[in-house]
């Protein structure tokens, strides 16, 4: 990976950004690799020397770990907690790899902390779901804490949110009192568990295989893309704002009771080919689409 400074960040905090001490430790998938899109997993490793990417991009998952680190030193000696410990579980012949942020001894609870936003977690709080990647990348987890001899009771998330305001505590009773959170995550029985892990590891080396023959990579999907579907807007001539924004073009035509309405396509972007993916400038689905 080679690092940019476009914004000629000071190289104290550019050295800070550059700093990673992460290692997969010799397994075939790590954790997060496995909840990663095939495609770009492949692209990952086949370009790794070339992949490009501004440090000013690095600072969320950098807090992220900083404040992992802060958390686990101050918990060094509560006994009632296994902090950042690496497992490893075999899958049909395939080594992974994760670090789990903290084993709760007492609850049987895994505990996974995120450096996120306020929308992330927004639903969540209201009684609504995690985020999908979280429940997997979770109970991957906790199968593997299973599969090492532990019980698992629960898994939770302690949000650690990065844009929290004191001004929308003090007006919103709904918003959170304070910028740490704590959101259960719904725990799979361990055949489920098992069963999610064995379908990413059989996609996973399936893509390898594939690409290794033919040189081609599987398309990622919308939601690896975290595209945002397309809406067509039902507008009337001479006027930029749309009268209604509609997810299906039938809707949109259906309302047009006008000579004078006529309906706009708007294509959703892709925001993680758009604004995330370091694969981008290497991905034949990306140039594909923006050609
Ligand atoms: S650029 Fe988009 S399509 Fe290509 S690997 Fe990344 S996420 Fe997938």
């Amino acid at each position: 990976m080679k690092y940019t400074n476009k914004h000629n960040l000071p190289p104290i905090i550019v050295n800070a950004l550059m700093h990673d001490t992460y290692s997969s430790e010799g397994s075939d998938y790590s954790m997060t690799t496995l909840i990663k899109a095939p495609q770009q997993v492949i692209l990952e490793r086949e370009n790794q020397s070339a992949l490009t990417q501004d440090v000013s991009d690095l600072i969320f998952s950098r807090t992220g770990t900083w404040n992992h680190d802060g958390l686990e030193a101050g918990n060094k000696d509560n006994k009632d907690v296994i902090c950042e410990k690496r497992l490893a579980i075999d899958i049909d012949g395939v080594k992974i790899s994760g670090a789990t942020d903290v084993y709760d001894r007492i609850n049987h609870h895994v505990i996974d902390y995120k450096t996120t936003s306020y929308y992330a977690v927004k639903d969540a709080l209201k009684g609504g779901a995690v985020k999908p990647e979280w429940e997997k990348q979770t109970n991957g987890y906790a199968y593997m804490w299973r599969a090492n001899g532990y019980t698992v009771r629960g898994i939770k998330i302690i949000a650690i949110l990065r844009d929290w305001s004191r001004a929308n505590s003090f007006r919103d009773k709904n918003y959170p009192p304070t910028p740490i959170v704590q959101l259960n995550v719904p725990l799979w029985n361990e055949q489920k568990q098992k069963w999610y892990l064995r379908d990413r590891v059989d996609l996973h080396e399936l893509a390898k295989a594939e690409y290794e023959m033919s040189g081609e990579t599987s398309e990622c999907t919308d939601e690896e893309r975290w595209k945002i579907p397309d809406t067509w807007a039902l507008k009337l001539k001479g006027r930029k704002r749309a009268i209604k924004v509609y997810k299906s073009e039938a809707e949109a035509h259906q309302n047009m009771d006008s000579e004078e309405h006529f309906v706009e396509h708007r294509e959703g972007k892709a925001n993680k080919c758009e604004n995330y993916c370091p694969c981008r400038d290497f991905c034949p689905q990306y140039e594909a689409e923006t050609k």
